[in-house]
């Protein structure tokens, strides 16, 4: 059986790596465009921020791995167009710039998605970065002692991670976004205000409601930032806002979203028979809100393996993706938050009728020290109780108690269940009545 994969990062690995020790006798190809495999972009803005110095901790497998384990790698190969009538992916070798025709029996789209560059003379200027390749974020990293102040662009996740790992090297940061607290979307208003305080306290200069509309070239290098109402000065601009999946070369063969994700089933099948894709390239089944485009390294990694046992396999042995939460964590300065399931505002776009609550409590003991608030609030059904969702906040210990709270909306408990659930308590870790159970027995 042939099984083509074309993208060798999250998601391509994942299924090349489970479709050889599922089936020995499949073939399998990779086809990336890039020299290497594997490569965690999380990492990324704690390699800038000198939290470790080896790039090669970022990357899972080397191509040489991959070979050994059987893989036929195509590295500085583009898939170009397929021809889904005749199970053809035409590609080029990059290096000698000649088409090739590659046949498959069953293909795997994992093309991931670039960052979005807003077209503004000066964008592709030297001193202007992406965070998302290793190439562009070596130049940076190389290039960081001739900087001083550094302008970001976009409050999201990528933003502000590198943003507060910038400031944390004493760099000067603007952080300009559109909205008014960072993070707004991810989650509702009253954590994305406690993030906001978080960000400044790191020392990053946040700069609310501000649209970068130009850069200031003077030159061929960016020396500013331009805003409706005012430019920042920068010696180098780091670009956040937004990805876009790489579904370009499909020409809208298959089904998919509005941004060009292609929608994909539990099973991570395409509309085309054969024809499966995962991680940022397409959307998500989510347990709570139908198809999503959340583009996570979780969902790429936990699809990316269903896929690699579906499509060596017979239908009848086929594994399902449970379903996301959306479940997500960052750490902002010295504050740390998490998401999981529906957000207040997610549970009314999705019509789910719902009420929160919204509660500080202790993480732990008062006589122990490093006694801290942490914030949680819970988004639950009306009438049933039904958890639906939960952010955290706090100093430190919110993360974890996050994870917790994704077993219970992936399991269906209520309020009321968690109100009494038996999380173990002793002084460092906890008060003897658990902060969630606290945040629980508050729903009304
Ligand atoms: C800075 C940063 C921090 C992040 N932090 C987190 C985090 O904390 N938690 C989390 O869950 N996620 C995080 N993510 C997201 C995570 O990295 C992605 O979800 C994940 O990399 C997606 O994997 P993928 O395989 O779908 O796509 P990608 O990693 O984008 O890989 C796709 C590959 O396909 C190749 N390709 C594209 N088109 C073609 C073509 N036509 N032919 C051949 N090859 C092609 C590309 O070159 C690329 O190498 C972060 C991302 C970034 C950038």
């Amino acid at each position: 059986m042939e099984i083509l994969i074309i993208g060798g990062i999250a998601a391509g690995m994942s299924t090349a790596a489970k479709a050889l020790r599922t089936n020995k006798n499949a073939k399998v190809t990779v086809v990336e465009q890039e020299d290497y495999v594997s490569f965690g972009a999380c990492g990324l803005p704690y390699f800038i921020g000198g939290q470790f110095d080896d790039e090669n901790n970022m990357y899972a497998r080397t191509p040489k791995q991959m070979l050994d384990a059987g893989v036929n790698l195509l590295l500085k190969h583009r898939a170009e167009r397929i021809d889904f009538k005749n199970k053809q992916v035409i590609v080029k070798d990059l290096d000698k710039d000649k088409l090739k025709t590659l046949s498959y029996d069953r293909l795997m789209i994992a093309t991931g998605a670039s960052a979005i560059k807003p077209k503004m003379d000066g964008i592709e200027s030297k001193n202007v970065y992406t965070v998302t390749k290793p190439y562009i974020v070596r130049e940076l990293v190389k290039n960081l002692d001739s900087y001083k102040k550094v302008v970001v662009v976009g409050g999201g996740f990528i933003g502000v991670e590198v943003a507060e790992q910038l400031a944390h090297l004493n760099k000067e940061v603007d952080l300009l976004h559109s909205r008014e607290f960072i993070m707004e979307g991810v989650y509702d208003k009253e954590l994305s205000k406690l993030l906001t305080k978080a960000l400044i306290e790191s020392g990053v200069n946040f700069i609310p409601e501000s649209k970068a509309v130009g850069l200031k070239v003077e030159d061929g290098v960016v020396t500013g930032v331009k805003t409706k109402d005012d430019t920042y000065k920068a010696d180098a601009v780091i670009i956040a806002v937004g990805f876009k999946p790489n579904t370009k070369f499909l020409d809208n063969q298959l089904e998919s979203i509005d941004n060009g994700a292609i929608v994909i089933d539990k099973y991570g099948q395409t509309s085309i028979k054969d024809v499966f894709a995962a991680g940022d390239c397409a959307t998500v089944p989510h347990r709570l809100a139908g198809n999503e485009y959340i583009p996570l390294a979780t969902y790429a990694n936990k699809l990316g393996r269903i896929i690699g046992e579906n499509i060596v396999s017979d239908k009848e042995k086929w594994q399902q993706f449970n379903g996301a939460l959306g479940s997500s964590s960052i750490k902002v300065g010295a504050y740390e938050a998490v998401v999981t399931g529906l957000t207040e505002d997610l549970a009314n776009k999705f019509n789910y009728k719902v009420n929160t609550t919204l509660i500080q409590a202790n993480n732990h003991s008062n006589y122990y020290p490093n006694q801290e608030k942490i914030t949680i609030k819970l988004v639950y059904d009306k009438e049933t109780f039904v958890l639906y969702g939960a952010q955290i906040f706090g100093p430190s210990e919110a993360v974890l108690r996050g994870t917790g709270l994704s077993v219970a909306v992936h399991a269906g408990l209520t309020t009321k269940d968690l109100g009494f659930l038996d999380f173990a308590y002793s002084p460092p870790f906890a008060s003897t009545w658990e902060a969630i159970n606290i945040a629980a027995n508050t729903a009304k």
